[in-house]
């Protein structure tokens, strides 16, 4: 898509704090950080969200991502959380599917 933030980050368009990226995948440091790790994994392709007819082969490849994210920044062994907020009530700024990856502190449960 050609407006979307995300697409353009994925695909080298404007520059950011790389992580990691495959084919399919790109993760980049949040500009907005909740954490002391907080990564975002995207598809190179556009997809709103998770309910969005996403490919099997993305879903593992996002997956994969997050072990690589979560072993690169050092929160492996110690633990991270994985959120996708899907939709208006879960809070969606950008309708391009992205999973944060959050780690670094022990997180308190709330709503989780
Ligand atoms: P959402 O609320 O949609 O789940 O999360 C969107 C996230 O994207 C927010 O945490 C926000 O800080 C982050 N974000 C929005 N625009 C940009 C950007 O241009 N660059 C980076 N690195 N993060 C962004
Ligand atoms: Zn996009």
């Amino acid at each position: 898509m050609s407006d979307c933030i995300f697409c353009k980050i994925a695909n080298h368009e404007i520059p950011t704090s790389l992580v990691y990226e495959d084919d399919l995948v790109a993760a980049f440091r949040d500009m907005n950080p909740q954490a002391p790790v907080h990564v975002l994994v995207v598809p190179k392709e556009h997809y709103t969200n998770i309910v969005d007819e996403v490919p099997a082969q993305t879903l593992a490849a996002m997956a994969h991502a997050v072990k690589e994210v979560a072993r690169i920044e050092g929160v492996l062994e110690s633990g991270f959380r994985v959120i996708a907020n899907t939709g208006e009530d879960a809070g969606q700024t950008v309708h391009h599917l992205h999973w944060h990856v959050l780690g670094g502190v022990h997180m308190s449960e709330g709503m989780l």
